[in-house]
């Protein structure tokens, strides 16, 4: 077993969607660096208990806990759940659980695809910190970093529910960052580009190799970036209300 690093020593963390991808890659790092760590899931039980072992075999501390963070209330026992495995308040919330439903464009989006990405990808973040900011407020100290994308920002009209989802998300970010400053609670969005996941690889060779042309590095981003990205903002105390993309340049290219 490896020897835990203390940089986010005694700093509860608690990370939805961590059953693989990004999520588990994030989980893994935080536990890794001192956090006793939630992974929460929906439905990967295997998923998420597979991050629990790679966080125990960091040297880390780590739970998983299933959740659906669509929901106030699941959001709700998801917390108060964190709280009592660990007996302090999450210090560290990562709202990284997300979908991106089948789309085939805009045109043709359902109620049922608009409102499960609304609620998944933007509503679940303003479930999760309402359920943990009293208990970053009593610390005086909180982390929340919300995972967006950079198709929150530019055209995307083949999958507008998705887009559309992942703008509100950014929103939400600007707001609790505006209000909870003072109350040494930072929020930012790392907003990825296309990164090598289960959820990128859904879409096919053809898109990968399209997208690995555009992306001035030439390469899909790896979960190990976009962690770094996140650890970087849980350390500096001034950077809050920042969306930083993590794209390869993607979304400067024309
Ligand atoms: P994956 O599809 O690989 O994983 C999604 C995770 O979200 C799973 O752990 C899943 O749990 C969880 N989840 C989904 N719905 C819920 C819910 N209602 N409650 C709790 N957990 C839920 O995604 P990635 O790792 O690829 O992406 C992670 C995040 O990064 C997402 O927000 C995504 O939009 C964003 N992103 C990803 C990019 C990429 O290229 N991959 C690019 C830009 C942003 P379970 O397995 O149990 O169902």
């Amino acid at each position: 077993m490896a020897e835990p690093s203390s940089r986010f020593k005694d700093r509860i963390a608690l990370i939805t969607g961590g059953s693989r991808g990004i999520g588990r890659a994030i989980a893994v790092a935080l536990a890794s660096q001192g956090a006793p760590t939630v992974v929460n899931y929906l439905d990967d039980e295997t998923g998420a208990e597979r991050t629990v072992d790679d966080i125990t075999t960091a040297g880390g501390q780590g739970v998983a806990v299933q959740a659906d963070v669509r929901s106030a209330d699941g959001a709700a026992r998801l917390v108060s759940e964190a709280e009592r495995l660990f007996g302090h308040p999450v210090h560290i919330l990562v709202n990284n659980a997300g979908v991106i439903p089948n789309s085939a464009g805009w045109e043709a989006e359902r109620s049922e695809t608009l409102t499960d990405a609304f609620l998944t990808n933007a509503a679940a973040a303003v479930f999760c910190a309402q359920a943990c900011v009293p208990g970053m407020r009593k610390a005086g100290w909180g982390r929340i970093v919300n995972i967006s994308s950079i198709y929150g920002h530019h055209a995307s009209p083949a999958v507008l529910s998705y887009s559309m989802s992942k703008a509100a998300l950014d929103a939400v970010t600007k707001a609790l960052a505006v209000d909870l400053g003072p109350a040494g609670i930072t929020v930012n969005s790392v907003a990825p580009g296309n990164i090598d996941t289960a959820m990128t690889r859904r879409a096919g060779e053809d898109y990968i190799s399209y997208i690995e042309q555009r992306t001035p590095v030439g390469r899909l981003g790896t979960v190990d970036e976009v962690t770094d990205a996140v650890l970087m903002l849980c350390d500096v105390p001034f950077i809050s209300g920042a969306t930083l993309y993590v794209d390869g340049a993607l979304s400067l290219a024309s």
